[in-house]
């Protein structure tokens, strides 16, 4: 058990038991569902609320073939699809609604989803975060198919082949080494002359030969093709010279969009401590938020790994972590719905 588990937080609360869930998870990517199946195992029957995006960044890529226990790969929706049958499994209830309101203030907690309040014991806040994108009207199009806003899940298609990475900071001149062992041909589009990144990344990456530099120009259509299968791929790029607005046409197989991510935790803004890039603070190696009781998990608390397989693992941190939590700090309910039917009959 977590020194912070044993902290005693004694709360009586005038609500039902009847009406209390012990876990309200937010949030359905892998962290989300693992706290999920966890929770629901160990007999919490909890309650997610699967969000804008049910299964989270996973339904928007291919094919994943870096999840462990997964031999010959498997398609991101196909895999949270799994991820959710096996938490339902053992009783989790999945809510495709999103959560618009909470109130994190006092336990009980309250949760508002479709206009209805929910109270919980514990919840697990499992948002995730998105990569931020261009924003332009083609690159919706062939997202999965040739643009990919990340190069750990998506290089290795790339072998032998060409592509552009968007960026100037620190990912971008990760990524772009990182594609160098798949791709031909890697080059880095940056907005301006100067870079954001770091100088030992910057010149990391400005010492590595299949790297070339594209400055002061930025991404202002993806072309692509789709060929008789009904397949979609990437063909080149018009880019944009921000200085001169000249504008070209230029061949390349992909396009990696690295600028930045953002987490999606503004609707816990002001209520649970974050760092100053809106990345909810964990204490030490657990789950916990600094309210007792809330617990975080997953992409909206690590911007470091950002891996499916170690979202699941934080996950599962938050469900044993809520757990714990749970049995060292009970609720004393003033009645039951059953009691309070039985007083107004
Ligand atoms: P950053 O915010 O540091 O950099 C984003 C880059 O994308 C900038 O160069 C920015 O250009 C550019 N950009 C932003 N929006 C657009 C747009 N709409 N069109 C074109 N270009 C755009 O994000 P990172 O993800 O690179 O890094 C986030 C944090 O994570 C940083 O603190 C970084 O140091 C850290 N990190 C550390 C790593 C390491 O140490 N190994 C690895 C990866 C990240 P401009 O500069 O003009 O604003």
């Amino acid at each position: 058990m977590t020194s912070h588990a044993s902290e005693h937080h004694s709360v009586t609360s005038t609500l039902s038991r009847n009406d209390v869930h012990p876990v309200i998870i937010i949030g359905s990517g892998p962290a989300g569902l693992t706290a999920a199946l966890y929770t629901a195992r160990a007999g919490l029957r909890p309650i997610v609320f699967e969000g804008e995006q049910p299964g989270g960044q996973l339904t928007i890529t291919t094919e994943v073939e870096n999840y462990p226990g997964f031999i010959d790969g498997i398609q991101g929706p196909e895999m949270m699809d799994i991820f959710r049958k096996q938490a339902q499994r053992f009783g989790a209830h999945c809510r495709f609604e999103t959560v618009t309101e909470v109130d994190l203030s006092k336990r009980p907690f309250s949760v508002v989803a479709n206009g209805a309040t929910h109270y919980a014991e514990t919840v697990v806040v499992a948002t995730g975060a998105h990569a931020k994108l261009l924003n332009i009207p083609s690159e919706p199009l062939y997202m999965g198919y040739g643009v990919s806003a990340c190069a750990t899940c998506d290089g290795f298609f790339f072998r032998n082949q060409e592509v552009l990475i968007v960026g100037g900071g620190d990912t971008a001149m990760e990524e772009a080494i990182y594609l160098t062992r798949f791709a031909n041909k890697v080059t880095v589009v940056h907005r301006r002359d100067e870079f954001r990144a770091s100088k030992i990344m910057l010149e990391r990456a400005q010492k590595n030969t299949k790297i070339h530099w594209r400055t002061n120009a930025e991404i202002t259509e993806v072309l692509g093709m789709t060929d008789e299968k009904n397949r979609k791929s990437v063909t080149g790029a018009i880019i944009r010279d921000t200085r001169t607005s000249v504008v070209e046409k230029v061949k390349t197989d992909g396009i990696f969009v690295a600028i930045g991510h953002e987490p999606n935790t503004s609707l816990f803004r002001g209520k649970l401590r974050m760092n100053e890039l809106g990345y909810i603070e964990t204490l030490g190696h657990s789950a916990f938020t600094n309210i007792p009781g809330v617990f975080a998990c997953g992409d909206c608390q690590d911007h470091v790994y950002r891996q499916a397989v170690t979202s699941a693992g934080s996950g599962c941190m938050a469900a044993i972590d809520a757990e714990r939590f749970l049995e060292a700090n009970p609720i004393t309910y003033a009645s039951t719905t059953a009691d309070r039917e039985l007083a107004s009959a």
